[in-house]
């Protein structure tokens, strides 16, 4: 019977969760399928945990989340070979996503306190009798849920953040992924003995729901657009907040002053690392006139020169080959031309390069997220017209600009949470930035000061200092004193600007 199986597709036997490697179909991960009553049990367990954890305070959370992430380093080739067997990525591609993730543990455990400890306001003229306090407190119980593509970073950025914030979180790792979600728990553990701060909960799509609705306090989600929808339908019936990291079909602007081969470099990674199952990957090229020419032969020289099963892995999840081969048969059927790979392009588990030019801009491998090494590049006669497409399509994830004089401005006019100018995906390696999409990417923040925000709900404290000069808000004022309210309304805001 398992001779039978898809490598890579996971499956359920006897209650255990077993994942395996889409490039050998080598058993990698074996873990317990837990039902709704074990999803709430995790949750109960995890909100017994947090006053504890709470009451570490940010320098107790700064010392262990700082402990976990030296041991992260420490065993950093571990890690990166689990993923690898788990996800077929190359371990190269495995220990970069593991240095994203380290940064932004770091740079949760060093900044909560700043971005998160207890401020005072500017007092205000209209009631300057009362002194503003700001709190940040956590929310208690976060559930993170997370894709399968980055194992390690997208669960990392919510889970350092939320802990950060003084949460305790269960973690639903994708079904593809559960080994590698299961490795970053127990080192936690490691660090973390004494109350379960972290944990996570095994099994398919519906331990996800279970998990929404499982009591926790907000839920962050890093997946698909579809399931985004489910799980903002699941945690609205009880108000639970969400963040939202979703689907993404990024653009790269070529304009006419760029560095045209470091443009055709960038490219070429930004859409073919990881095998192009990236949120944030490049899927899309708007080159202007004068260098497209130029681009497109110094895309298709590197990008030819990439070996599948060497620089690129195998397509992790076996169903989204049959999505790559009908973006890219569409494109061709319509007009499109492959420079590299193309209609044979699909090699199961893997996928070669491929680069399209002269694709329609309403077909499927440029309005659909394709999450495979392909590109389409598409020749613009400026940079308000890349703009312009650039921005045609529902998803609003990430973005990149290649120019000099204007690249900035051009990155501010695109529809995106993030924008990396004369690089790619560069800004989800940065602790300090803020990462989420606007549109069908979704919303929230993780990452940066919005990021840890994020998983906190603010609280607001007035102390009356001493009396009111206007006393309004009593039933005991008279009306001499409205119309002197009335004064000084004229006086602070009733001019001009
Ligand atoms: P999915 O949406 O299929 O799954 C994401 C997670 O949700 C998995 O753990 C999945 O479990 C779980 N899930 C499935 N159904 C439900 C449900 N009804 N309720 C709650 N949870 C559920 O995404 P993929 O794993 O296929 O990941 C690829 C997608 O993720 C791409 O669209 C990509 O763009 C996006 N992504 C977005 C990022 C961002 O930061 N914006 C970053 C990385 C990826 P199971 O696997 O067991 O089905």
């Amino acid at each position: 019977m398992t001779a039978t199986r898809t490598p890579g597709m996971p499956f359920v036997e006897d209650g255990v969760l077993v994942s395996t490697s889409p490039a050998t179909g080598a058993e990698a991960g074996r873990l317990p399928v837990a039902d709704a009553a074990a999803v709430a049990a995790a949750v109960q367990r995890a909100r017994d945990a947090s006053a504890w954890w709470q009451s570490l305070g940010f320098d107790g959370r700064k010392a262990r989340l700082l402990r976990w992430r030296t041991l992260l380093v420490q065993r950093i080739e571990e890690l990166a070979a689990l993923t690898h067997l788990e996800t077929g990525k190359p371990v190269a591609d495995a220990i970069v996503e593991a240095s994203a993730a380290i940064e932004h543990t770091d740079w949760a455990a060093r900044n909560a306190k700043r971005v998160l400890g207890h401020r005072r306001t500017r007092t205000r003229l209209l009631l300057a009798e009362h002194a503003g306090h700001v709190e940040y407190l956590p929310y208690g119980v976060v559930g993170v849920i997370g894709p399968w593509n980055y194992p390690i970073l997208t669960p990392l950025g919510p889970t350092s953040g939320a802990l950060m914030a003084g949460n305790t979180v269960v973690f639903k790792p994708s079904e593809y992924t559960p080994a590698v979600g299961q490795w970053l728990v127990d080192t936690f553990a490691e660090v973390v003995p004494e109350h379960p701060v972290l944990q996570a909960v095994h099994g398919l799509g519906d331990v996800g729901a279970a998990l929404c609705r499982s009591g926790v306090d907000k839920v962050a989600f890093t997946g698909s657009t579809a399931t985004a929808k489910k799980v903002m339908g699941a945690c609205a019936e009880n108000l639970i907040p969400v963040v939202l990291e979703a689907g993404g079909k990024d653009a790269l602007i070529v304009d006419a002053d760029a560095d045209v081969d470091a443009a055709a470099e960038a490219a070429v990674w930004g859409s073919m690392t990881n095998s192009g199952q990236t949120c944030i990957g490049i899927e899309r090229v708007y080159a202007v006139e004068p260098v497209y020419d130029r681009f497109v032969a110094a895309v298709v020289e590197k990008a030819g020169r990439l070996k599948l099963g060497a620089d690129l892995g195998p397509i992790t999840m076996p169903g989204q080959l049959d999505i790559i081969r009908r973006h890219i048969d569409d494109a061709l059927a319509r007009g499109g031309k492959a420079l590299v790979g193309g209609a044979d392009a699909v090699q199961p588990p893997g996928v070669a390069p491929t680069v399209l030019v002269d694709v329609p801009e309403d077909s499927a491998a440029v309005r659909e997220e394709t999450f495979g090494p392909t590109l389409t590049i598409t020749r613009v006669a400026d940079a308000d017209e890349a703009v312009a497409k650039a921005n045609a399509v529902p998803y609003g994830l990430g973005g990149a600009v290649f120019g000099k004089a204007d690249a900035v401005r051009i990155a501010r006019r695109l529809h995106a949470g993030m924008v990396a100018v004369n690089s790619t995906l560069s800004f989800v390696g940065m602790g300090n930035l803020p990462f989420g999409g606007v549109g069908d990417s979704g919303f929230g923040r993780i990452h940066g000061d919005d990021g840890l925000r994020e998983f906190a709900r603010p609280k607001a404290i007035s102390v009356r200092r001493g009396p009111s000069p206007v006393p309004v808000m009593t039933f005991e004022r008279s009306p001499a004193q409205i119309s002197r309210l009335v004064k000084v309304l004229r006086l602070l805001y009733g001019r001009g600007s």
